[in-house]
Parts: C-alpha cells; structure tokens; sequence
C-alpha cells in the first residue's frame, strides 16, 4: 500500500469506485472515464508501478491478472466480438496513474493502427 496512490485506496476500500471482481491477488473495476461500452481496470492488489517494476515472483499474479481479464471478458459479453488490452507504461506510453494496471476495453470496434 503506497500511501498517496488511487489504485490503492481503490483496492483498500479507502476510495469509492464500481468494483466489478476482486480476490485476495487482484482487483478489477470501472474506469471513471470509460472510453468504451466496456472499460475495466484490473489492477494487481499490492502496489506496482508499472511493468518496469516487475520482479520474476510476479509472473504468477500477472498471469492470473489475464485469465481475470480473460474472464471478465466473457461476462460482459465481449468474448466472441473481441476487445482490446492496454498497459500504458511510463510517460511516453501515456501511463497517468503509476499503480500496474490493464484496460479491458470493448464492446465496439477499436481504432487501428495504435501509437
Ligand atoms: P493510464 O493512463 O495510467 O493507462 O490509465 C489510468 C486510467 O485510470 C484512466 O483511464 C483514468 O480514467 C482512470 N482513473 C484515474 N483515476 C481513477 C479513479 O479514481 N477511479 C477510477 N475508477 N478510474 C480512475
Ligand atoms: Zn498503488
């Protein structure tokens, strides 16, 4: 827990937001500004900055991150349609909030090409 971070106090209960599945690794919940019909957030429960940050006893919790994006996917309905998975990480990858975290984004077709 990193005392002045969104993500955290998201997954602490200490702030407010549409929580949507959560287990003792990771959280995942609606992006206050949704881009898309679909727009979660998942989030690993403990604070990691970004991808940068990633030690090699994390490749469990990441690869568990996905199969709840995986799921989550399916319950909303996007699964066979198709939706888009983004990781912002740094500056120059347009990262604003400096806790870990992948977008699930969906329900209409996505632009292309990115960048
Ligand atoms: P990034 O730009 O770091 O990849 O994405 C950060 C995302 O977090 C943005 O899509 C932004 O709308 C979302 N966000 C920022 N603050 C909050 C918050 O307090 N609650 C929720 N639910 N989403 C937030
Ligand atoms: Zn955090």
């Amino acid at each position: 827990m990193t005392n002045s971070c969104v993500f955290c106090k998201i997954v602490s209960k200490e702030a407010k937001a549409t929580i949507v599945y959560s287990d003792e690794q990771v959280t995942a919940f609606r992006d206050i500004r949704p881009v898309a019909r679909t727009h979660i957030l998942i989030v690993p429960n403990k604070h990691i900055e970004s991808v940068n940050a990633l030690e090699v006893e994390d490749e469990q919790l990441m690869g568990h991150l996905f199969a709840v994006a995986s799921q989550l996917a399916k319950e909303e309905r996007i699964d066979k349609g198709g939706y888009r998975l983004i990781t912002n990480t740094g500056i120059d990858g347009g990262q604003t909030v400096f806790h870990l975290h992948v977008h699930l984004i969906g329900g209409q077709r996505m632009k292309y090409p990115m960048g």
